[in-house]
């Protein structure tokens, strides 16, 4: 038996999660099983000069199953292109990643399909030829993608190829997240590949802590934060909680927190409501302003028995923990705008995360400009967003073509982050043995996290670390 692995994204980079395992069998043939199908987003797709989602480095109907981690697009959003050029075999992922996927995918389809017309608009008008011919993939690609799904819970050992077992272990990083675990078996040897995916932290106020996993041979993990502490995180409610009185209690602003649609904004409307069933949050409105939030958080409710047992416990008390008095779930577009002229305090929370794309633009757009209101980041913001650049303090930017000056208090949390840091992934690590561990590849991470992962976990007794390259075939 030959087992190799090759690397085609989140290999050097944050983003485009795809790792290929290729199994050649004694009797010849080779299966192809596909770890992720992520999206690249951000710098890894401005730098290139071609856009490497357009090209997968492989075949697609070579491909014979796909395991999914978890439903963050940089993870999942290539799927239905993936699929579109010709993969048919099943998808594993667990319940509530299916779930999360099937709005995810829809929306990631919307934003392909509008991006896709704004550019052939902008380049119609300059009497230029648009950048590509037709949208990633459209919402018409969603359904049969969705098709293909096939659920597998925790701990539930599953052969979904002859001789390859599957199991899934709680990776604590969102709702479903998975680290994924294969025996591949040919008769003569058996080989434990694990991958992490994306890996949680010990104190995630939602999920349940990163689960320890068997013994593996060959391990992939992820790098993300690998040369960086997260802040203490004990006080996160009354650190919130003050954002929240200076803006709108003492300048009577309005505190604008960008979020992912999912996790993020869970986590911090379950912060919010904690605050609330203690009588501390001051009554103002709450706007969440993202349909795919509210779309995620109805999923997160539906699979609250994958909650840490203290929030469970909680459920009993509280039977919905993302909302209290004051909040209200806007899903129209007219009503977001309505939001504008909104007069007094209020809390809005919106996606994108990283300020790039989503209804928090808007509300950018017509606040930062006011020194009463606040800004408050509760997650990563990749390089060349405009997340990043307001965080790195620029005094001006420009949002749909206006300048508009940043005036509002801009405040940071990383209480939020969803990723483990260095210390984090080296204790989800002690539940390897590093003598029996063969080989260990770094994946998910810039070069500064990967080689300081790299070096901390060479302190630790691991031996052949490798950093993954970005379509470099290894021997397993
Ligand atoms: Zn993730």
């Amino acid at each position: 038996m030959a087992i190799t692995l090759t690397s085609h994204g989140a290999a050097g980079t944050v983003t485009g999660s795809k790792h290929l395992l290729e199994i050649t069998h004694r009797d010849g043939t080779t299966r192809r099983l596909l770890l992720d199908c992520g999206m690249f987003q951000g710098e890894a797709v401005y730098d290139a000069k071609h856009d490497p989602n357009r090209r997968f480095g492989f075949d697609p109907s070579s491909i014979d199953a796909l395991v999914l981690s978890h439903a963050h697009i940089d993870h999942s959003g290539l799927i239905p292109r993936l699929v579109a050029e010709g993969f048919g075999g099943p998808i594993y992922s667990t319940p509530a990643t299916k779930d999360l996927c099937s709005i995810m995918l829809a929306d990631s389809a919307h934003i392909q399909e509008y991006d896709h017309a704004y550019d052939v608009k902008r380049a119609r008008k300059r009497g230029e030829a648009p950048d590509e011919d037709s949208p990633l993939y459209t919402v018409a690609d969603v359904e049969p993608a969705m098709d293909l799904f096939v659920e597998v819970g925790y701990g539930n050992p599953t052969e979904i190829l002859p001789g390859i077992k599957l199991s899934f272990t709680d990776a604590g990083h969102i709702l479903g997240s998975a680290a994924v675990h294969l025996s591949i078996d040919d008769g003569e040897r058996t080989l434990r590949v694990s991958f992490t995916g994306d890996v949680g932290r010990y104190v995630d106020r939602l999920l349940p802590e990163p689960e320890p996993f068997g013994q593996a041979d060959v391990l992939l993990c992820e790098s993300t934060y690998g040369d960086r502490d997260h802040a203490a995180i004990a006080e996160a409610e009354e650190e919130l909680l003050r954002y929240v009185t200076d803006i709108c209690v003492t300048n009577k602003g309005k505190l604008i927190i960008p979020a992912f649609s999912i996790g993020k904004t869970q986590e911090v409307l379950y912060t919010l409501n904690a605050l609330s069933n203690n009588g501390k949050l001051p009554r103002i409105p709450v706007f969440i302003d993202s349909p795919l939030a509210i779309s995620a958080t109805m999923i997160s409710r539906l699979h609250t028995h994958l909650y840490r047992e203290e929030v469970r416990a909680e459920l009993l008390r509280d039977p919905d923990l993302f909302s209290f008095p004051g909040t209200e779930f806007v899903r129209s577009a007219d009503r977001s705008k309505q939001l504008n002229a909104i007069e007094g305090p209020c809390i809005i929370i919106a996606a994108s995360g990283m300020m790039e794309a989503g209804r928090v633009r808007h509300h950018l757009r017509n606040e930062l400009g006011d020194p009463a209101n606040g800004l408050l980041a509760v997650g990563f913001c990749a390089p060349g967003t405009l997340g990043a650049r307001i965080l790195d303090g620029a005094e001006e930017v420009k949002i749909f073509g206006d300048t508009i000056p940043v005036k509002a208090r801009i405040m940071r949390m990383a209480f939020y982050s969803a990723h483990a840091d260095r210390n984090e992934l080296v204790r989800y690590l002690t539940c390897q043995d590093p003598k029996k561990l063969e080989k260990l590849f770094l994946v998910h991470g810039v070069d500064h996290s990967l080689e300081g992962l790299r070096d901390l976990l060479a302190t630790k007794g691991f031996k052949n670390i490798s950093i993954a390259r970005k379509g470099m075939r290894y021997k397993l």
